[in-house]
């Protein structure tokens, strides 16, 4: 069972970790700071380096509660110590860009009363689906000053695991699909935007909503009767 650092610590970008399993040109590793993928976030990408090789780590995924790595070039062999490297600069986008998602379904939920419907992100990039009847210019316009608004308000991001129990009491989540939840799991990690979003989350996100920078609403699109679909940009740097 892979030891998962990102959900606690999702600013860790270095890891030293032993092989415990391989599996064609993939290794499970006993700890991985290695995001591998979900909720709309892509995995990571990096290195793995050890005494005498190194490859590149092209694909990560999760399999029950192990974390595969699949490799371009060498394999270790089960027992190496390796160390591990994110791609940091990608991750780092990907942690504002998926915070910047949040803010945006915070303020859809806040002001309009719309709930998310799905998403998916790049790196500075991403799109949310939203149970919107009329979606226009000067409504798009609104919420994109109001996103901007609230980032720069500088809110906290406060993480936190909760027994399933507790959290399928909390409004905010239960709108959120926490129903969709799988019975056996009976831990659920929630993120929250301090006085703005909740959701039941495994992403990693930044730790203040002022590292996110300027939010660029660039296209939107009818994806149905009631689905609308909102595009976002973020700059390169915050
Ligand atoms: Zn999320």
């Amino acid at each position: 069972m892979t030891e998962h650092l990102y959900p606690t610590d999702s600013y860790r970008r270095e890891f030293d970790a032993v092989v415990t399993a391989t599996e064609g040109q993939a290794v499970a590793l006993e700890r991985t700071a290695f995001y591998p993928g979900g909720g709309g976030q892509p995995h990571d990408l990096g290195t793995l380096t050890w005494q005498g090789g190194a490859a590149k780590v092209i694909k990560v995924q999760k399999q029950g509660d192990e974390v595969w790595h699949t490799l371009d070039g060498d394999v270790p062999p089960v027992g190496t110590s390796v160390h591990g490297v994110l791609d940091w600069q990608r991750r780092y986008q990907l942690m504002r860009t998926h915070t910047a998602l949040h803010v945006l379904c915070g303020v859809v939920w806040r002001d309009y009363g719309a709930l998310v419907t799905g998403g998916n992100m790049d790196p500075l990039q991403g799109r949310m689906d939203f149970e919107f009847e009329t979606m226009h210019k000067e409504l798009v316009a609104e919420i994109e000053a109001t996103v901007n608004a609230e980032i720069e308000k500088a809110h906290p991001l406060r993480v936190a695991t909760l027994p399933r129990e507790q959290a399928f009491q909390i409004p905010d989540l239960i709108r959120t699909k926490i129903n969709l939840l799988p019975p056996q799991i009976q831990e659920v990690r929630t993120v929250e935007i301090v006085g703005l979003d909740l959701q039941a989350d495994g992403g990693t996100h930044v730790a203040n909503t002022r590292e996110v920078g300027r939010v660029r609403v660039v296209d939107y699109k009818s994806k149905g009767a009631i689905n609308k679909r909102i595009y976002i940009e973020l700059d390169a740097e915050a």
